[in-house]
C-alpha cells in the first residue's frame, strides 16, 4: 500500500500539514507500506521554489521521511495534456472565457460545496463564437460537462476508512453537486482535480489520507477516473486544526508555522510525538466532525 502528501508551495508548512504528514507516513509505515511526498507546484501564480525548500525542510525537521524520489506536478505537464486530450474527444469538456468577476455576478450563480457553482454561461457558445473569442485574444479555462459526464460515467461511489479503524464503507460520489469544475485553468495546465487524481493513479497511491475539506473534491476525482479508467484508491478525510478562534489554521494567516517553532528552539522530537498523540500547541485542536 501507498499514502503520501501532497503540499502546494504557497508558504511555509504550519502543525495542521505536519501533523497530516506524519499521520500518513505512520499510516504507511504501520502496515509495511510506502509513503511518497509529492509537490503541486503548477500554479504559476502561487507557487514558489523558495517554499519548495521550506517545505523540505520542514517536513524533515519534524521526522518525516518519504520514499523514493519527490514527486513534482511540474514535470508531468504532457500527461495532463493527453487526459484533457481524451476528455475532449469524449466531447466531455468546453472552453470557458468567463473571469472571476463575470461568475460572482451572475445572480443565479448557486453555492455548492466548492463555492460558487457555474451557472454555465459558456456551456452553450458555438464552434464559432468559440472561435471568435479566442481570435479576439480572450483566453479559456477548460470546464467538464457535468451532467454529461455523469450520464456517461453512471452510477460512481468510493471508498472511505479513517485513521482509527481499518474498515471501509462506500460512499455515493455526487459530482453534479459541484457543478462543471475547471479542469485546466487560464493560468495553470492543469487544475488540482485532474493533476491530484491521475497523479495519485500514476504513483500507486492506494489511500489517500487528506483533511475533511477536501471530501466534496473526492466525488470529482472519483468521477475523473471512472471517465479514463484509472484505480480509485481508499479516501481516509481526517478533521483539521482550528486555532482559538474555532477556524481552520491556514498558511496565509501565519498559523504556528513549523519554521516559526523550530526558530523558538522547540524540540521536533518531542513536537511530533505530541502530535502522534494528539497533543497540540494551547488553543490548536482537532475540528469535531
Ligand atoms: N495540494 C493540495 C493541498 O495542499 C493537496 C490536497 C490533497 O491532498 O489532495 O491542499
Amino acid at each position: 500500500m501507498v499514502t503520501r502528501f501532497a503540499p502546494s508551495p504557497t508558504g511555509r508548512l504550519h502543525i495542521g500539514h505536519g501533523w497530516s504528514a506524519l499521520r500518513a507516513m505512520d499510516f504507511a509505515r504501520a502496515r509495511g507500506g510506502a509513503f511518497r511526498l509529492r509537490i503541486e507546484d503548477i500554479d504559476g501564480t502561487r507557487s514558489r521554489p523558495e517554499h519548495v525548500e521550506g517545505i523540505v525542510e520542514d517536513l524533515r525537521w519534524i521526522g518525516v521521511e518519504w520514499d523514493g524520489e519527490i514527486a513534482f506536478q511540474s514535470a508531468r505537464l504532457a500527461h495532463y495534456d493527453a487526459a484533457l486530450a481524451r476528455l475532449q474527444d469524449m466531447r466531455l469538456l468546453y472552453p470557458c472565457f468567463c473571469t472571476r468577476a463575470d461568475i460572482a455576478a451572475s445572480a443565479s450563480a448557486p453555492h455548492g460545496p466548492e463555492g460558487p457553482i457555474y451557472p454555465g454561461t459558456c456551456r452553450g457558445l458555438s464552434k464559432d463564437q468559440q472561435a471568435r473569442r479566442v481570435a479576439a485574444g480572450q483566453t479559456h479555462a477548460w470546464r467538464i460537462d457535468m451532467a454529461r459526464a455523469v450520464e456517461r460515467a453512471g452510477a460512481l461511489r468510493w471508498q472511505a476508512s479513517s485513521l482509527e479503524c481499518g474498515d471501509t464503507q462506500w460512499v455515493e460520489a455526487k459530482p453534479l453537486l459541484a457543478g462543471d469544475v475547471v479542469l485546466a485553468r487560464k493560468d495553470a495546465p492543469a487544475s488540482y482535480h485532474l493533476s491530484c487524481t491521475l497523479d495519485d493513479a500514476a504513483m500507486g497511491v492506494t489511500h489517500v489520507l487528506r483533511g475533511d475539506d477536501l471530501r466534496a473534491a473526492t466525488d470529482i476525482h472519483r468521477l475523473i477516473q471512472a471517465l479514463l479508467d484509472l484505480p480509485s484508491p481508499i479516501y481516509i478525510h481526517h478533521p483539521l486544526l482550528v486555532g482559538p478562534d474555532g477556524r481552520r489554521l491556514a498558511k496565509r494567516d501565519g498559523s504556528i508555522a513549523l519554521a516559526d517553532l523550530r526558530a523558538q528552539g522547540v524540540d521536533p522530537k518531542r513536537l511530533a510525538d505530541d502530535l502522534r498523540h494528539a497533543r497540540f500547541p494551547i488553543g490548536i485542536s482537532l475540528a469535531s466532525a
